[in-house]
Formats: C-alpha cells, structure tokens, sequence
C-alpha cells in the first residue's frame, strides 16, 4: 500500500524511464490528470490498467477517496499530463495527505520541463528559483517586485500567447539586458533554446509566429561588490579549501 508519483515524457516518448514502466505495470491502478492523454501512453506501452481521473477541478474532493484505497492495501500510481506531478500540475495535496495519513510516497525520478531548460539556458545552476506560472492577474506585479532583487538564476513556465507580454514585463522589472533564455518544445522536433539579453528575446520572438511549451531562464540580478565579498567570507569559515571558479565561466565573480 503505496503512492507513487511517475513522471512521463514531456515530448518524447522515449523519455519514459525502465522504472517508470515497471511501476505502471505494477500497480493497482493509475491516477491521471487527463484519461485520455495517459490511456495513450499507456497503450504505446502496452500497459492495462484501471484509469482513474486526478486533476485540479476533483482533487480536493479525491484526495480522501485516494486514501480510502490506498489504506485499503491497494497501490496507486499517480501521473500528469506530462512531466512529473506536483510540479504545476496536481499532486501535491495528495502527497501532503498521504504523509499526514503516514501512508508511503515515492517519487520517481524522470522527466520535467525546467531541469533541461535551466541546464540549456547557460545560466548559473549552482543556485535558482523555480517559480512557476506567474499569477495572470492578482498578485503579479507583487511577484515581479518580489523578484526584482532576486540574485538566483529563476525559471518560469509559460503559455506560447503569453511569452511577449512576460517577457516585456520582465525586461521591465529586471532591464532589457537582462540574460535570459527561452526553452521551446524541449525534447520534440523543433525544439529550440534561443539564448540573449531580454531585449534580443523580444526581438527573435516578435518576428515568428509563437507555437508550442515554453520555459523562460533569467539570470538573477548582479551581486554588489560588497555582497560578494560578504559571500566568499562565509564560504571561508564553512570550506578551508574553496572550489577554485573558471575564469571567465559563467561562475567568474569578476
Ligand atoms: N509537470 C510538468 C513538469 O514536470 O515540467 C509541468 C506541467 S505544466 C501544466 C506545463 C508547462 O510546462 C508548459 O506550459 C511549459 O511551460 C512547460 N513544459 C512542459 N513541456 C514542455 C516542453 N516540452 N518544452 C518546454 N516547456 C514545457
């Protein structure tokens, strides 16, 4: 009696993991975002199970019936659309429920939209911010003050007819020559990873007609002088021997 969360392809169907696979045959029955789209998947795997709706309109009241099943010794496999689940997409009340109930949850590792987006960005890695879709209305221009400052390299997800509105927004709050990258149809065949200032970004898309999934990069704002000092001090009393950077990396400091 067990939860697992499985994620699945983003794009490309050979993105499912050997694990993922055993799992979904494994267990009792399957937890989906949209029936439909994972009766597809699981028809090219060649799994049967029984097929269950899970998605953000019924997940309050399904939470409890979820548990039900799984106290009653059945496991469960929860999957999104596409991706993991619980990261912008359902999954975590369940998850925060089964813990409270101190039922077992596993989360496979596999694929996720921001991962490959933030490693082709270029931008640094060693510290970042997933935030997800912005609020559309109410509360964003909270989030994008709250973010002007931000030093980490911060990921967002965004709807094709949406992306020049966010990205003026951004190179408001941020400058235009803010870093940034735009990571289209990730894993699929026209894929692409445009990378340039905010300014560059508007520019490239403005001229082309906006299709498919998107994930935006942008560097964190530049530490003062004094801030990095402060940084490299504390790194001092924790680390003797500190990593030595690149020169001139994406990590350089000067
Ligand atoms: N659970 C998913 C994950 O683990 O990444 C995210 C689901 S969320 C509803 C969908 C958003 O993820 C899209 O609007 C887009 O921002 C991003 N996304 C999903 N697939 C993508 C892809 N192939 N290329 C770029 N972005 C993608």
């Amino acid at each position: 009696m067990k939860l697992y969360l499985v994620p699945t392809p983003i794009g490309n169907l050979d993105d499912i993991t050997l694990r993922a696979i055993k799992v979904l045959q494994s267990v009792d029955a399957i937890l989906a975002e949209d029936t439909r789209t994972s009766g597809v998947l699981l028809r090219h795997l060649g799994i049967s199970k029984p097929l269950h709706s899970y998605h953000i309109f019924n997940e309050h009241q399904t939470v409890q019936r979820v548990i039900d099943q799984i106290r009653g010794g059945k496991t469960l496999a929860l999957v999104s659309d596409a991706g993991t689940p619980g990261i912008s997409d359902p999954g975590f009340l369940l998850v925060r429920a089964c813990i409270a109930a101190d039922i077992a949850v596993e989360c496979l590792p596999g694929p996720t939209a921001f991962v490959p987006a933030l490693v082709n960005s270029g931008l640094p890695t060693d510290r970042f911010t997933f935030e997800g879709f912005l609020p559309h209305k109410k509360g964003r221009q909270t989030r994008l003050a709250e973010l002007a400052d931000e030093s980490r390299t911060m990921v967002f997800y965004e709807s094709p007819h949406r992306l020049l509105k966010t990205l003026g927004q951004f190179a408001e709050s941020f400058g235009p020559d803010r870093p940034a990258s735009v990571s289209r149809e990730l894993t699929k065949l026209f894929e692409e990873n445009p990378r340039g200032s905010l300014s560059e970004l508007i520019t490239y898309f403005t001229e082309k007609t906006i299709k498919g999934e998107l994930v935006i990069c942008v560097q964190g704002k530049e530490q003062t002088r004094e801030k990095k000092r402060k940084y490299s001090r504390d790194d001092d009393e924790t680390d003797p021997t500190p990593t030595p950077l690149p020169k001139g990396g994406a990590y350089a400091s000067e």
